[in-house]
C-alpha cells in the first residue's frame, strides 16, 4: 500500500552505511527508538545496560562519550550529564540520605560549595570542611554518619592542590566514598580513581568540550553498581546529557591532550612573568615553586592545569581596571576552552560566598582568574602585560 504524501513525509529513514563506517562518532539525534514488539522496548526501558529506547536514559552518541571518559579515567562506567553542576547534584543525591555527613575541602568551586549548602538547608545533611592537606584531619573530622569525601584534584581559583592519595586511603578504610571534582586537571594531567578515589566529575562545559561551546558534565564511576545508582538519580532529576552535547563534548575530547598541553604551557610561562611584574601582589599557580600546593602537585599529577589567579594591587578596582583595558584576552565566565579568558571571581563565580567564606577560600577582592587557551603566548603576555601597566599606571 502507498501512503499518502502527509505520511511519508513522517516516515524517512537514513541509510545504514555500509562498506566505509564514518570515522566520526555519528549524532544519533533521537528522542525515541522504535521496537518490533512492546517487550522489547520494555526490557530497553529497564536500565542502562540495555537497548537504547530513550534519550533521556541513554543515546548511542551519549554512550560514545561515557565510553571514552571511563577510559580516561580508568572507571568502570560513566554518567554523560546536562552540566557540571548536574553531574556533581546527581552523584551526591544517589549517594546521600537525610541526616548524612560530608566532609569536604574548603577550597571548593563557588557551584559545588552552593549546592553542599542547599543539601544542609533544605536536606538536613551535615557537612565540615577541611584545608586538604593533612590526612589526620580529615581522620578527626570523620562522623558514624559520614559517606562522602568530597575534593578538587586542582583548586579553582587558588590551584590548591589537596593531598588526594593520602585523604582518599583515610576516607577508604572509614567505608566513605570518595568523589573528586577533576575539572582542572582532566585525566591528561591526573586520574583520580589510580590514586584511591571512587568518583570523578566533570565539567566538560571546560576543557573536555574545550571550544566554549556547549555544557555538560561527566560522572565517572570505579564501580558498576555506584553508576547504576546514579544513572537512576538522573533519570528521575532529569539531568541526563542530550545527544547533540554529548556530540559537542566527543568532539572536543580527540583534542583534549594536544590543548591542555598547550594551556599548560601558556599558563605556566605567563605565572612566571607575573611574579615578576610590580603591580602583581601575589600569583596562585601550583606549578610555581612558592605555591603552597607546589609539592603535592609535582607529586601525583603530570602538569600544573591552565587556570591561574593574581592578585592585582590595588583591590577591586584595580581589577576592574586590569579587565577593562584586556584587548586580546576575553573578559568571560567559564573557562577551558580555545580562546584565553579572564573573570573577578569574588563577584561572579563565588559571588555566593559571603566575607569569611571568600577568605576561607583564598579569594580577595583583587583577585583575577585567567584561563588560558591555546594563542600564543607571547600575544598573551603583551595583552596581559600592558593592561596591568595601564591599569596600574
Ligand atoms: C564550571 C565548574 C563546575 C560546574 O560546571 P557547569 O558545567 O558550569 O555546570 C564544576 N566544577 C568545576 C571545578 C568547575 O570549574
Amino acid at each position: 500500500m502507498t501512503y499518502h504524501p502527509q505520511t511519508r513525509a513522517t516516515r524517512i529513514s537514513a541509510p545504514v552505511p555500509e562498506g566505509g563506517t564514518p570515522v566520526s562518532v555519528p549524532l544519533h539525534q533521537s528522542s525515541i527508538y522504535a521496537f518490533d514488539d512492546h517487550t522489547a522496548l520494555a526490557t530497553a526501558m529497564a536500565g542502562p545496560e540495555g537497548d537504547f529506547a530513550y534519550s533521556a536514559y541513554s543515546s548511542p552518541t551519549t554512550r560514545a562519550l561515557e565510553n571514552v571518559m571511563a577510559d580516561l579515567e580508568g572507571g568502570a562506567a560513566a554518567l554523560a550529564t546536562a552540566s557540571g553542576m548536574a553531574a556533581i547534584s546527581t552523584v551526591l543525591q544517589s549517594i546521600l540520605r537525610q541526616g548524612d555527613h560530608v566532609v569536604a575541602q574548603k577550597a571548593l568551586y563557588g557551584g559545588a560549595f552552593a549546592a553542599l549548602r542547599d543539601l544542609v538547608e533544605r536536606w538536613g545533611i551535615e557537612i565540615s570542611y577541611v584545608g586538604g592537606e593533612d590526612p589526620a584531619e580529615v581522620e578527626a573530622a570523620i562522623r558514624p554518619t559520614t559517606r562522602i569525601l568530597y575534593l578538587e584534584t586542582i583548586a579553582n581559583p587558588t590551584g590548591h592542590v589537596s593531598d588526594l592519595p593520602a585523604l582518599a586511603a583515610v576516607a577508604r578504610s572509614a567505608g566513605l566514598v570518595t568523589v573528586v571534582d577533576n575539572t582542572f586537571a582532566t585525566p591528561m594531567l591526573c586520574r583520580p580513581l589510580e590514586h584511591g578515589a571512587d568518583v570523578v566529575v566533570h565539567s566538560a562545559t571546560k576543557y573536555l568540550g574545550g571550544h566554549h561551546d556547549v555544557v555538560g558534565g561527566v560522572a565517572v564511576f570505579a564501580d558498576v553498581d555506584r553508576y547504576r545508582a546514579a544513572w537512576a538519580q538522573a533519570t528521575r532529576l532529569g539531568s541526563t546529557a542530550d545527544p547533540f552535547s554529548s556530540w559537542l563534548v566527543l568532539r572536543g575530547v580527540k583534542t583534549l591532550p594536544l590543548r591542555v598541553r598547550q594551556q599548560c604551557d601558556n599558563s605556566l610561562r605567563v605565572a612566571r612573568r607575573l611574579a615578576a611584574h610590580p603591580a602583581v601582589a601575589a600569583v596562585h599557580h601550583p606549578g610555581l615553586p612558592d605555591h603552597p600546593s607546589h609539592d603535592r602537585a609535582s607529586r601525583f599529577l603530570s602538569g600544573y592545569g591552565g587556570t591561574l589567579a593574581f592578585d592585582v594591587r590595588g583591590g577591586v578596582d584595580a581589577a576592574h581596571a586590569f579587565m577593562r583595558a584586556l584587548r586580546l584576552v576575553l573578559v568571560a565566565g567559564s573557562l577551558g576552552g580555545t580562546e584565553t579568558v579572564v573573570m573577578h571571581p569574588a563577584t561572579t563565580s563565588h559571588r555566593t560566598l559571603d566575607a569569611h567564606e571568600l577568605r576561607a577560600a583564598g579569594i580577595g577582592q583583587g583577585l583575577v582568574r585567567v584561563s588560558f587557551g591555546i594563542e600564543h603566548h607571547e600575544d598573551l603576555w603583551a595583552d596581559i602585560e600592558q593592561a596591568l601597566d595601564s591599569a596600574t599606571a
